[in-house]
């Protein structure tokens, strides 16, 4: 049987799907080495940097991860970045085919005055700050006025409204940073709104997502019920399902609202953002709407309008994704996930366009190449292999157990990096 060597640039669920997928292929006709390159000492991609902590069971997903890393087949060169450590012509050189699967980091930007004032921030500096991503630990988030704005109609914008309107001792049994768990509960944020550029009928939420909002104990969810009524009035019965679905997942919200708690999300629709307007420090944002501007006080704005993916040398990009057909970029280098599609879909999606990508590269592939390791080329650099991962996985797991909580994280790269036994090349 031929054995091919592959390289998958990016330890997300796309490059693990796209392992697993070459897997399928080893059983039947051909087998595969799989080396597995991610810039940061820890794999799991958005699984573990992008996932809210207050929905674990969406993180379990890590353990079909795990099941094919220690599959025999497999390496994990993590703390090597590729465009930096390596570069990208290198792995096309000493492997039959490179996969892509870097994701998009990079938030979009509003493109409207006052970005750039303090307590304006992407939800791509936000979100990885409360999950103890090891490059945001820094990140400047002013939670001292009562209201905060997050600006986006999906589900990252629904997620970091719940993450600022929480109590946050819903946050003490997750595996949030620590730093953000005290700044959390310092916060003077009580009001959080939702604004979203289009009507309902527009909104990229999911329905599982909205029906879990209203389960929040602490939090009241206000959508007005005449803005959802006119909605289903504006699609009628041609709805697409999903549509429908998340229709009546916000009517179920407007009919049933709360209003005993001292903290709230409330959802504004046809809010299309102007102008953050302050000093050095946001003081509002002014929105058209239908019936003219409106101007929120606040001293947050979170904007969630997606992301692009971040350039890597010896990668084409274009309009923030990897220009490539149907998988296939150029000679033996294949993408998959997010560095594909731009920023849709949930986990499982990456798995089915993985498998398709991974079939053309199997049409693809001729004889094997032989070449040499790739150990040769990250001399003296410190990479954290699969073993060392374990060594972190554990110690973080053995220092949120007394806490009850699933993990604890290393919040930077040197908490990280102490806890494994990192092997020199
Ligand atoms: C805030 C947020 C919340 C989400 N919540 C959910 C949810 O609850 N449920 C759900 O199903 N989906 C959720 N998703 C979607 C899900 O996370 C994505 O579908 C999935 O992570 C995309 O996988 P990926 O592998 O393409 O990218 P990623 O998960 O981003 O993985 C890319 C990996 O590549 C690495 N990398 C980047 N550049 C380099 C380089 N040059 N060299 C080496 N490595 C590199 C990165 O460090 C990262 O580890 C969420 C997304 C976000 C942003």
């Amino acid at each position: 049987m031929a054995l091919y060597r592959v390289a998958i640039i990016g330890a997300g669920p796309a490059g693990y799907f796209a392992a697993q997928a070459l897997n399928n292929i080893s059983v039947s006709e051909r087998s595969f080495a799989i080396d597995m390159f991610e810039r940061l000492p820890t794999p799991w991609g958005l699984v573990r940097s992008g996932v809210a902590p207050d929905h674990p069971k969406i993180k379990t997903v890590s353990k079909v991860f795990e099941k094919i890393a220690t599959g025999g087949n497999f390496r994990l060169f993590a703390n090597v970045e590729i465009g930096k450590d390596l570069t990208v012509e290198q792995l096309q050189d000493r492997y039959d085919a490179v996969i892509i699967a870097t994701g998009s980091s990079l938030g979009k930007s509003l493109g409207i005055p006052g970005e750039n004032l303090r307590g304006s921030l992407s939800a791509a500096s936000f979100v990885p700050w409360y999950n103890a991503h090891p490059d945001f630990t820094d990140v400047d988030v002013p939670m001292e006025s009562d209201t905060a704005v997050v600006i986006g109609g999906g589900n990252v914008a629904m997620d970091v409204a719940r993450m600022l309107a929480l109590e946050p001792k819903e946050l003490d049994p997750t595996d949030t940073a620590d730093h953000a768990i005290d700044a959390f509960r310092n916060s003077k944020i009580r009001k959080v709104y939702i604004a979203i550029r289009r009507g309902p009928e527009h909104a990229a939420f999911t329905s599982p997502e909205l029906r879990d909002l209203p389960k929040l104990e602490h939090t009241n969810v206000i959508i007005n019920e005449d803005e959802i009524n006119a909605a289903i009035a504006r699609v009628g019965d041609t709805a697409e399902k999903d549509v429908k679905s998340n229709l009546d997942a916000m009517l179920s919200i407007a009919q049933n609202q709360k209003t005993e708690h001292d903290r709230t999300i409330e959802f504004l629709f046809s809010h299309s953002p102007k102008e953050i307007q302050g000093n050095k420090d946001v003081k509002d944002v002014v929105f058209s709407t239908a019936n003219g501007e409106v101007t929120i006080d606040c001293g947050l704005v979170v904007s969630a309008i997606g992301y692009n993916a971040l350039d890597i040398p010896g990668i084409p990009f274009e309009k923030g994704k990897v220009v490539n057909i149907d998988g296939r970029v150029k000679g033996n280098m294949y993408v998959v996930g997010w560095a594909k599609r731009g920023p849709s879909g949930v986990i499982g999606t990456n798995k089915s366009d993985a498998s398709a990508v991974i079939e053309l590269l199997n049409q693809d592939l001729s004889q094997p190449k032989n070449k040499d390791d790739i150990s040769d080329l990250l001399k003296g650099k410190k990479v954290v292999t699969q073993k060392d991962w374990e060594a972190i996985n554990a110690a973080e797991i053995a220092a949120g157990e007394p806490l009850s909580k699933p993990r604890r994280k290393g919040i930077t790269w040197d908490d990280l990096m102490a806890h494994a036994e990192i092997y020199f090349f």
